[in-house]
């Protein structure tokens, strides 16, 4: 029998989604930079992560992680992006809004 049959065979490769070294496929967690693979993807990248992020006062910086991201699929990322940067802009203009008032508020006073 050739030798070769005897040794186990080399465990199948693949590069680490944050870093790209290449680490074995079975690897929970990157040897390289250490960031979890497959079921051990960090929380803040999954689906609820990024919607947890994004609604626990993160905002658009959310988007980080969203595009980061080796569990979204890119037709999610675009949708997520929409709706991330929808929120922003309606959080905003609540918060201009309320400034106005605010201010209009203060304008009224009367100055004695
Ligand atoms: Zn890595």
């Amino acid at each position: 029998m050739p030798i070769k049959d005897e040794l186990p065979a080399a465990p199948a490769q693949r590069p680490c989604w944050a870093c790209g070294a290449v680490i074995d496929a079975p690897d929970n967690y990157c040897r390289v930079c250490g960031k979890g693979q497959g079921d051990r993807l960090p929380w803040q990248y999954k689906h609820w992560g990024i919607v947890v992020i994004t609604l626990l006062g993160l905002g658009p910086f959310s988007l980080f992680y969203l595009w980061r991201s080796p569990a979204i699929s890119r037709p999610a990322k675009i949708a997520y992006t929409a709706a991330i940067l929808l929120l922003t802009w309606f959080v905003l203009d609540q918060l201009h809004r309320l400034w106005d008032v605010f201010q209009n508020t203060l304008g009224a006073m009367p100055v004695y």
